[in-house]
């Protein structure tokens, strides 16, 4: 195979990469990263066919805008890679385009195969170490993945290297007087292929994590969902801090609110669910896990040192949701909103599930039966249920029909708590 035939065929393998890819970006366009690697593979096979027609062409748009594209087209690969960690693009990604640019101006450079040739590879090579590097330097995720794909990178960069070397040392006219030059062509088409493979191994692995994150998150509130919350259970149980021995399994259910859907309507309903996942994510925050079982009934997974840790945490929940009032949409009224808790304690060596569910699920049968608006704690036998004492209790409205009679601007309780 001769080099303009190798050539000709690397710039259709890019060119056909780049048709794939921004179809796919303009199926989803909010992958930045395949609409960036297709541009990179548009300009990179775009440069390559023009370096291949050297003698068809004017010599300046081969060499110079030829060459360009395809270190344009590293570039692109490289800000591809920082959009898929979330990062922008760094000014350093400039500089092997920019040097290239300026190495040109020289007219030593400029007049001579050989040194242009070394000159092109040197700056396409720092530029393939700087995709490695930010490939490597991207998040803890897909570590397989990221390093094999780095490792074709530096393959290709370390060819780039010897044919620079080459270069050096043969002083040719002309790619025919280039040594290697058709191996190091197929190599190129080779590096290629896997980059764009194991490129993809990425793509999948982060469409594979969202579609894990949809699957174990609940729609409406963002929280994790009946499945998620199982997930974190089984991990919770690999790993348990010395110092907190216990796991603790409260499950929390909003007081009286179907009356909130009914009195309001359902969207009111579902800002009351959203309003105290974030209370209760708030007050839990590193110490544990929560997430909503369905409907208005929610669990916290915690890691404890005993049974008052997991109360005193529960019922700052409960005590903060109490505080905190929601406005009712297109008036100036708020609700306020209280919620029933079940705490089920066990060792973490011998945590089961359903177990501790079946126990905190009777906890919260008795908070509801004591009243409302409090949390219980069960400790393993059925007689063994104790109603948290708290201060902050006071004799509550029947019903939510007392609310008709408020003024603008007051807090409407719900039947069983208080405003
Ligand atoms: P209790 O104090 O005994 O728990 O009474 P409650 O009214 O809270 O309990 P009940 O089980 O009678 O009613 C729960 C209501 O939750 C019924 C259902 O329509 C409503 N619900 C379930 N899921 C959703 C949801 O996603 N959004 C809204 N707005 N309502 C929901
Ligand atoms: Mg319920
Ligand atoms: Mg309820």
């Amino acid at each position: 195979m001769d080099i303009s035939t190798a050539m000709l065929l690397w710039a259709t393998e890019g060119t056909t990469l780049a048709v794939l890819m921004v179809a796919a970006w303009l199926h989803d366009r909010s992958q930045t990263v395949t609409g960036l690697w297709g541009l990179g593979f548009g300009m990179h096979g775009l440069g390559i066919a023009l370096v291949g027609l050297r003698g068809v062409i004017p010599d300046s748009i081969s060499i110079v805008v030829g060459n360009g594209l395809v270190l344009f087209g590293i570039v692109c690969w490289s800000i591809g890679i920082l959009a898929y960690d979330g990062k922008r693009p760094h000014i350093w990604l400039a500089i092997p385009l920019a040097l290239w640019l300026a190495m040109l101006c020289v007219p030593s450079i400029m007049a001579h195969f050989w040194a242009r040739t070394v000159t092109f590879q040197l700056c396409a090579s720092l530029a393939y170490l700087m995709l490695a590097y930010y490939v490597l330097k991207g998040g803890p995720d897909s570590r397989l993945a990221r390093l094999s794909f780095a490792g074709v990178v530096w393959i290709q960069a370390g060819s780039m290297i010897k044919m620079a070397f080459d270069a050096y040392r043969f002083r040719p006219d002309g790619f025919a007087q280039m040594p290697n030059v058709t191996t190091f062509a197929v190599s190129n088409i080779f590096c290629l292929v896997a980059g764009i493979l194991l490129g993809a191994r990425l793509l999948m692995a982060r469409a594979e994590q969202r579609l894990h994150k949809l699957a174990i998150s609940d729609p409406l509130t963002g929280a994790l969902n009946r499945r998620g919350l199982l997930d974190r259970f089984n991990d919770m149980c690999r790993r348990a801090p010395p110092a907190k021995p216990l796991m603790a399994l409260v499950i929390f259910d909003l007081d009286h609110f179907k009356q909130i859907n009914d009195r309001y309507g359902h969207s009111m309903g579902d800002k009351v669910l959203v309003a105290f996942c974030r209370v209760a994510q708030a007050c839990l925050g590193e110490r544990g896990t929560f997430g909503r079982m369905g409907g208005e009934e929610f669990a916290c997974l915690m890691h404890v040192s005993g049974a008052a840790e997991a109360s005193g945490i529960t019922e700052a929940i409960r005590l903060t949701l109490k505080h905190q009032e929601t406005a009712v949409q297109g008036t100036d009224q708020t609700i306020c909103v209280t919620v029933s808790a079940g705490i089920s304690v066990s060792p973490v060596s011998k945590a089961d599930l359903d177990q501790m569910l079946l126990i905190a699920d009777r906890a919260l049968y008795a908070a509801k039966a004591a009243g409302r608006n409090r949390a219980a704690l069960a400790s393993g036998a059925e007689s063994d249920i104790a109603i948290i004492a708290g201060s902050d209790r006071s004799p509550a409205p029947d019903s939510l029909q007392g609310t008709e009679t408020l003024a603008r601007g007051q807090v409407v309780p719900l039947a069983g708590g208080r405003a």
